[in-house]
């Protein structure tokens, strides 16, 4: 029997519309790529958000059309998701980090009719200009006097916005409609395109609301580090206004002392970002002495938080909330808000609990299976490759058969590529990508676990973990470090002295080398796939 509810289809620029009326105080508090600060509340970004899909529309967009992103987070950024999908277009965010040719291909793939860039990567398109179609129209978002020289014909956000009326006739589109397109960073092969929906985004920005609401609530001042060219921020500009949360942009200045000023200055309760980030910022408070006094809750996710930031974090009285998710997921799948009845353990079994990466979200369906397929038991010792499904996961590519018809296994779930345990009482322990597992005589070494160890030890700054090719044992892990100082290295001895009693001896690293820094992807993580290249052909100690 069916029921017998109003069918109204759900809808992103609802929660603008909603957030517009409900919260007139709160709003979006952005560092400009113009230098200053820029201050406007959702009321104004959603009259904004009217101007601009008049503007839009003036450009012949219309339902189904794809309009390309390339920009920092802010509140230019926030009106072109809103508008973009409000009218029925599809708002494809590019990684500014990807490479020239794979943001060509992009481009191309999703056959975007318009790309709104910030001034910064203006020279990014006049470089590609040769390559890029020719019907694709520019419009950089700054005002008149802002607009660079450049041989590109160039249309001005703002111009484009003033002679607009603010209210638009926002069509009403079957939930099922895209709204955004986010390509995967492709470290192995051209890149796909995640196809979010209307329903998914909004449901997923509403798990969110429900699942970390330590960061978002009425009032709350979050700073999303994590980039809005990338998976929507992690759904933070959709939660935003939907709870009444204020959004603190930090646009193009991430390194730790901007990222610390700006908390200061805006009163940040929490941040959402990459462990890479918070290294910076644990710097930056080590030299300072003091947290940025707001400060609340830190969302980690991205690759693993080590223990020792965590650790960092929690003795300063900053809530560590790790979490876990994917592109594919949009993106969040867990987090790990300790449930109440471990929240009076001893300071260390919470920080054991909080190197895991969480719980599921409510939407989200967790598996792991083995080689064959075959369901493991979620015993806490049992490691499978992961798989999930929900309300927000991705069903296939944009535009790509083959991958499409990959992405899922037999009883439609979608495959990670995550290896991963889960115990009994439902947290997940990702054990590594499968890609970079390490295999050794027939058994598995854990890259991320040898390096959340290795991260405890003082002198190190960053590591990472690979595999080196070996002709007995297969492969056999390095250590690749990044010291605090270069002229007082740690010593490999030193290193396993900290993995002793945590790992068996047979999956220490066999040798540490040293490096000024790490390869980084387009989404901040270290590149084991660069990383691998750079140690090709490395002879391993024991193995000449
Ligand atoms: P890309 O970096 O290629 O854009 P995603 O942003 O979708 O890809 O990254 C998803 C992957 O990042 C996951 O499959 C997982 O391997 C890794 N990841 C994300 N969060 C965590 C975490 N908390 N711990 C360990 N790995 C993580």
């Amino acid at each position: 029997m069916q029921g017998m509810m109003m069918n109204m289809p759900l809808s992103v620029i609802e929660i603008l519309r909603f957030g517009a009326q409900a919260f007139a105080d709160e709003g979006i508090v952005s560092v400009r790529c113009e230098g200053d600060i820029h201050r406007e509340t959702y009321a104004e970004a959603y009259a904004r958000s009217g101007q601009l899909a008049h503007a839009l529309k003036g450009l012949g967009i219309g339902i189904g059309d794809r309009v390309a992103t390339l920009a920092w987070n802010g509140y230019r950024h926030f009106e072109l998701y809103y508008a973009i999908s409000g009218m029925g277009a599809v708002c494809h965010t590019i990684n500014p980090r990807l490479s020239a040719e794979q943001m060509v291909y992009i481009i191309r793939h999703a056959e975007d009719r318009v790309i709104c860039t910030d001034l910064t990567f203006v020279p990014v398109l006049e470089s590609l200009a040769a390559e890029l179609p020719q019907d694709l129209k520019i419009v950089v978002m700054t005002d008149r006097a802002h607009m660079p020289d450049s041989a590109l014909d160039l249309l001005c956000y703002e111009d484009l916005l003033a002679p607009q009326p603010t209210e638009y006739d926002w069509p009403t589109l079957p939930e099922d409609t895209a709204a955004g397109l986010c390509y995967t960073s492709g470290t192995t092969g051209n890149p796909k395109g995640a196809l979010y929906s209307h329903r998914s985004t909004v449901l997923h920005a509403l798990f969110l609301a429900v699942s970390v609401p330590r960061s978002v609530y009425e009032g709350a001042r979050v700073l999303p580090v994590v980039p809005m060219f990338h998976v929507n921020s992690w759904g933070l500009p959709y939660a935003g206004p939907l709870t009444g949360t204020s959004l603190i942009m930090p646009g193009p200045s991430l390194d730790g002392a901007s990222v610390y000023d700006l908390m200061e200055q805006e009163k940040v309760t929490a941040s959402w970002g990459v462990p890479t980030v918070w290294l910076g910022l644990q710097g930056e408070i080590t030299k300072r002495g003091a947290l940025p006094k707001s400060l609340d809750q830190l969302v980690i996710g991205g690759s693993a938080a080590p223990r020792s930031m965590i650790e960092f974090f929690e003795e300063k009285g900053v809530d560590v909330c790790h979490a876990w998710g994917m592109t594919e997921m949009s993106p969040i799948g867990t987090q790990c808000q300790l449930p109440k009845h471990m929240q009076s353990l001893p300071r260390k079994e919470q920080i054991d609990a909080k190197t895991l990466q969480g719980r599921r979200m409510f939407g989200v369906d967790l598996k792991i299976c083995d080689e064959d397929g075959t369901r493991l038991p979620q015993d806490g010792t049992a490691v499978g490759e992961l798989f999930v499904r929900g309300n927000a996961v991705v069903s296939g590519y944009f535009n790509n058969e083959e991958a499409s018809q990959a992405a899922l296994d037999a009883e439609g779930w979608f495959g990670t590529g995550d290896v991963a345990c889960i115990t009994p009482d439902g947290f997940l322990s990702i054990q590594d990508r499968s890609k970079d597992l390490i295999k050794s005589g027939g058994e598995w070494i854990s890259s991320i676990d040898l390096e959340n160890l290795a991260m405890a030890h003082p002198k190190v700054a960053n590591c990472a973990v690979i595999a080196i090719p070996h002709p007995k044992w297969d492969e056999r892990p390095i250590i690749v470090v990044v010291p605090q100082d270069a002229g007082d290295p740690p010593q490999l001895d030193e290193i396993h002295a900290l993995m002793d009693g945590h790992m068996a001896k047979w999956q220490f690293p066999d040798a540490l080398e040293l490096v000024d820094a790490l390869p980084m992807t387009a989404t901040g993580k270290v590149s084991k796939l660069t990383l691998r290249r750079q140690f090709d052909g490395y002879v391993l100690p024991d193995a000449g």
